[in-house]
């Protein structure tokens, strides 16, 4: 009989590559002559403190569970190991004979640290550790200054970017192709979602279809929260449910201004990479001395929409009720809650965290800095947005409105928290305070 132990193998470590279609470390792993055994650990220190009918949970487990059948159709299937990453590995390297790891590169800063673990855990058994770039399109290294330094600013960046990018940027890695170099004994062994500690989310997330008509037009819809106008694709290039580069050739294809909004998500990647100290301060030190007011109660009213201010409301509840919020909402909820309401950009960091299905740390803290000013090439701290003006620009039928706040226009409608016009004089003198001192 032929033990687990007598047959070398490699391990395709999956993490937000869930897919088997054109994953650049699983296509390498397949082709590197052993039998590779496909791995996702259900990791404690991310799930521990997450709610246990955790929406991105369940996404994960069905993204997994689909991909495990794809498999099982092949006699193959997933090992899905649920703990720490080390003491699966330990365990893992006492079960088979594991001659190598290969993954995805991870840009997060407790996956690069994970990473650095595992990588000494491996190189101490004499097991090589292979890792690939899969999720951005540039090496964060690659696109730099002329003095070689990290570009701060993006459209010099999107520009020496599109400079940089060749054919073998987006090139397809046919993973779907070799299938066959899995090994064949994990077929039957995947487990329910209650045996990894948590529920089954009500919500669903967006298909994972590309729309070419969509697209084409994303131009001239993006900026329109009440139709469908944008990709909702965030949860999928997340958690890699889709392939970036295929996504990218499209883009090329079809429409330069999607295109750039790919390039602000890497981005904002490139500048966590080089700048993890954006994870709680602000990219610019001097911002850290405003003098947020920060006040629970109105806190409480942003999070539940019921500011009084309708589009700022609307925004919320879409949130609230979907995990999904249009990206013209989330520059308008969070200009408001930093700089009308002067509350930490961190609060509504965290908020979003909590509650996007597409929550990417490095997006989310850009997308909040730029909104609070207080980021990399942000919004200008004197340029406030109206969420009056903002409404009838981007949506002046009042279309997405009606939809998440049926009560507005009668009676029970509250009444806006602050006034604009005092907020905005509040806020200029607040950053001026700060930046002066
Ligand atoms: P599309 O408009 O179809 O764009 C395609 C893809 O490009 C997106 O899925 C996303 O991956 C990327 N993208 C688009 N716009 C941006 C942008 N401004 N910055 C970075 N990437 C972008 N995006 C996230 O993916 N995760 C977050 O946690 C996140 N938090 C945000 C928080 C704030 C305060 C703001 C202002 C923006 C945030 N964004 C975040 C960016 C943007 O709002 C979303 O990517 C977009 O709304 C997702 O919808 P979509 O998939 O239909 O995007």
């Amino acid at each position: 009989m032929i033990m687990k132990k007598d047959v070398p193998v490699s391990i395709h470590w999956f993490r937000r590559d869930l897919r088997i279609t054109d994953n650049k470390a699983l296509y390498y792993a397949l082709r590197s002559r052993k039998r590779v055994l496909p791995l996702f650990i259900f990791d404690d220190h991310i799930l521990d403190p997450l709610a246990r009918d955790d929406h991105r949970v369940s996404f994960i487990f069905d993204s997994l569970h689909e991909m495990h059948q794809a498999l099982q159709q092949q006699g193959r299937g997933l090992l899905i190991r649920k703990g720490k990453p080390a003491d699966v590995f330990q365990q893992l390297l006492s079960e088979y004979a594991v001659e190598a790891v290969y993954c995805n590169a991870d840009h997060e800063p407790y996956g690069r640290e994970r990473d650095r673990m595992i990588a000494e855990l491996l190189k101490n058994n004499g097991v090589a550790f292979h890792r690939y770039l899969d999720h951005v399109i540039m090496k964060f290294d690659e696109v730099l200054t002329a003095q070689g330094t990290p570009y701060q600013v993006f459209t010099p960046y999107s520009r020496a970017w599109k400079g940089l990018l060749k054919p073998q940027h987006t090139e397809h890695f046919s993973s779907e192709q070799h299938l066959n170099a899995l090994l064949e004994d994990e077929r039957g062994s995947f487990p329910g979602l209650d045996e990894i500690g948590f529920r089954r989310s009500p919500r669903q997330a967006p298909p994972k279809t590309l729309d070419a008509a969509v697209i084409s037009t994303y131009h001239q819809t993006r900026d329109i929260p009440a139709i469908e106008g944008t990709s909702r694709l965030g949860v999928h290039l997340r958690f890699g449910t889709i392939s970036l580069r295929s996504l990218v050739r499209k883009a090329l294809q079809l429409n330069e201004v999607f295109l750039n909004e790919l390039i602000w998500r890497e981005f904002y990647a490139m500048i966590l990479w080089h700048y993890p100290e954006v994870v709680g301060q602000s990219f610019k030190p001097s911002y850290d001395r405003i003098e947020w007011r920060n006040d629970p109660a109105e806190f409480e009213r942003w999070k539940s929409g019921t500011t009084g201010y309708p589009m700022v409301d609307a925004g919320m509840r879409q949130l609230n009720a979907t995990g999904y919020m249009h990206n013209r909402l989330r520059m308008i909820t969070a200009s408001f809650l930093t700089k009308h309401l002067l509350t930490d950009w961190r609060w509504g960091e965290a908020y979003f965290a909590e509650k996007l299905f597409d929550y990417e740390l490095s997006s989310n803290n850009g997308g909040w800095q730029w909104s609070a000013g207080t980021g990399c090439d942000a919004a200008p701290y004197f340029r406030v947005f109206n969420p009056e003006a903002q409404q009838k620009k981007f949506d002046p039928q009042l279309r997405f409105v009606k939809t998440w706040v049926a009560e507005f226009g009668s009676k029970v409608y509250p009444d806006p928290i602050v006034g604009h016009n005092m907020a905005r004089e509040r806020c200029l003198h607040v950053y001026k305070a700060a930046l002066s001192g």
